[in-house]
């Protein structure tokens, strides 16, 4: 582990043992970048919380070789790649333990590698930070209109919806999870801490569009917390709503889903998103999804192929 107090850029990686039938004495090494600038708030941003979503790791490493110290005020601490196992296999769950990082919040620190460093940053990292952002992508089985999530429960809500608008993704998105207990944003509203998420494409892949919006919005972000002088007037962003996932359009029966729409279109209650074909057997006709209620296209399956149970599409609703 490095010292998180120097002036500075300090980079070095943060150890933890694993014990494996490939490597009986494993260190497992998450590179950890921190940036001390004078007196100021701590900002912990955070890639790689599943190893197949790519836009976080590209814009933490680019910050981290970007920022002038001297310019900086407070400190930036920088994990690109969190689950690193998770990053280096492309797999959005931990190989080893077959663990979602996201849905073990606060962790065990006498449990698996997952848990472990879960526990690690709940207990050692989040408290000394004063706002947390925490970059995610689609993975490989969904793709979004690139979005920054503000968690509407959070009880620093107007600071987080101002920081998230200075990213100028094209959608800031109020969020009300029926999972959020598991994930780092309950850790984080338990310490008061800040919590700013995103969704910044997906399907598996990184694009010269979503890595260039990545990079540009964090140093935004980072710059609208209070870290860095404000350059530019961001991107203008929609302020919008997620539906409760009973709203999802949600996959009925394997089939290649066919979309009518492209993701960031409106879309009005009824409209065809697009259609099913059951490419499985002969007879069956293709079935049109609709969209249910007016809105933006959010989010699409990241893979041609749907199975029963797997999101299809998700319209957001405006917030404004
Ligand atoms: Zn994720």
């Amino acid at each position: 582990m490095i010292v998180l107090d120097q002036p500075g850029l300090t980079s070095g990686y943060v150890h933890f043992h694993n014990s494996t039938n490939k490597s009986a004495w494993q260190s497992v090494r998450l590179p950890i970048h921190c940036l001390n600038g004078s007196e100021g708030p701590t900002t912990l941003i955070l890639g790689g919380m599943h190893g197949d979503e790519y836009e976080g790791p590209v814009a933490i490493d680019a910050l981290a070789h970007a920022v002038d110290t001297n310019a900086l005020v407070g400190r930036l601490i920088l994990l690109p790649a969190l689950n690193l196992p998770a990053v280096m296999a492309g797999t959005r769950l931990t190989p080893d333990d077959g663990l979602n990082l996201n849905r073990v919040f606060p962790g065990d620190p006498l449990g698996s590698l997952t848990q472990r460093i879960a526990h690690w940053l709940s207990e050692t990292m989040m408290p000394l930070s004063d706002h947390i952002v925490d970059l995610h992508s689609g993975g490989r089985t969904l793709n979004f209109a690139s979005s920054i999530l503000v968690p509407e429960a959070s009880s620093q809500v107007a600071l987080a919806k101002a920081a998230s608008m200075a990213f100028g993704a094209p959608f800031t998105v109020l969020i009300n999870e029926d999972h959020a207990s598991m994930t780092i944003d309950a850790v984080a509203e338990n310490l008061g801490k800040v919590i700013i998420s995103s969704e910044l494409g997906g399907a598996g892949m990184v694009t010269r569009h979503t890595a260039t919006l990545a990079t540009e919005g964090l140093a935004r972000m980072v710059a609208a917390l209070g870290h860095l002088p404000v350059k530019e007037a961001p991107p203008t962003s929609h302020y919008v709503r997620l539906p409760p996932s009973d709203r999802f359009l949600i996959c009925d029966d394997d089939m290649i889903f066919v979309p009518a729409i492209d993701l960031g279109d409106a879309v009005r209650e009824g409209d065809i998103l697009g259609h099913g074909r059951f490419i499985d057997r002969v007879g069956t006709k293709p079935r049109a999804y609709f969209a249910p209620h007016d809105g933006w296209v959010l989010c699409i399956g990241g893979q041609g192929l749907s199975r029963r149970g797997d999101v299809i599409a998700v319209v957001a609703q405006d917030a404004t």
